[in-house]
């Protein structure tokens, strides 16, 4: 196997128990969540390949992760994001700066998909934006497993697990190889949304994960101060570091439900720290400015 299992942490946020699975902490430049989706890229030989293609957003996870796997099997790699600012040119940090670092071809285009294709040819591999696809199933399979056997280990009595979704691949595949609930939220658009994901990855809708909604509505990526708060009550009291896109929004969720869930709480930390520098840099210039 690429990477051994993560470790699975018993914490106390609140005077309630939960219990964290630190895929965080999965590998030193290969962590999370993309470590987990991009598996089947990492472990199979591509003897044809020799160009990785993919798109999204400047700062994302599944880039940087996507520049750690073409770094490793020697391929190009062209990603398309729809603008950069002048701020980020001129202060590369995060996890655009660590994907440059890893020779990253970065081009901008408000048209990203098509400009993805022009860059697809016989050599290449295509991954979807946030890598929504079915070669994350690999992956969460072995996941679902090292779950099944902390859970063992730790003799857990009626669990379910928690954690938030992008795309919702993960909560997908893990539902689908998992005895107990996968329960989630969405940090994009909607509920409907998700569902529309989960039905261009998986054909087999028979076992879904739980979607739970927040009171409040939160966007994407946005700013919001009380989010940050929860983050660093979080971290001061777990002494855990969560992501600031992802998990804020996925805490809250949880703890907004978490009296009328039956069992005993598993939280999947899905990694993410490296963008943190550039969210903290945006929430430090938000709170001068006001
Ligand atoms: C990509 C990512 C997610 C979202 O995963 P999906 O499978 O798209 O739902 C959540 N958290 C972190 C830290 C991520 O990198």
């Amino acid at each position: 196997m690429f990477f051994p299992p993560s470790p699975f942490e018993k914490r106390t946020f609140n005077k309630q128990i939960f219990y964290i699975k630190r895929d965080d902490l999965l590998d030193k430049d290969f962590s999370g969540n993309k470590a987990r989706k991009f598996y089947y890229f990492l472990t199979h030989d591509f003897p044809h390949i020799k160009r990785v293609v993919s798109s999204g957003s400047n700062q994302s996870n599944a880039m940087y992760s996507l520049s750690v796997l073409a770094r490793l099997k020697g391929w190009e790699f062209i990603y398309v994001c729809d603008h950069l600012s002048h701020f980020l040119k001129e202060n590369p940090m995060g996890n655009y700066k660590a994907a440059l670092a890893n020779g990253m071809n970065i081009i901008e285009s408000h048209l990203r998909e098509e400009e993805a294709e022009k860059w697809l040819d016989a050599k290449s591999l295509h991954v979807k934006e946030g890598g929504r696809q079915r070669e994350a199933e690999e992956g969460m399979k072995i996941l679902a497993n090292e779950l099944l056997s902390d859970i063992q280990t730790h003799s857990i009595q009626n669990p379910y697990l928690f954690f938030p979704s992008g795309t919702g691949t993960t909560a997908l595949f893990l539902q689908k190889h998992l005895p107990f609930p996968v329960f989630t939220c969405n940090t994009v658009g909607n509920s409907v949304y998700l569902e529309e994901q989960w039905k261009m990855v998986e054909p087999d809708l028979t076992r879904l994960p739980t979607i739970l909604e927040t009171k409040r509505k939160y966007h994407y990526g946005k700013l919001y101060p009380e989010l940050f708060e929860l983050w660093k009550s979080l971290k001061n009291e777990m002494g855990v570091e969560f992501d600031l896109v992802y998990d804020p929004v996925g805490w809250k969720t949880l703890l907004e439900h978490i009296s009328s869930l039956d069992g005993t709480p598993i939280y999947l930390h899905q990694g993410g720290i490296l963008g943190n520098s550039s969210m903290i840099a945006r929430y430090a210039r938000k709170a001068n400015m006001l």
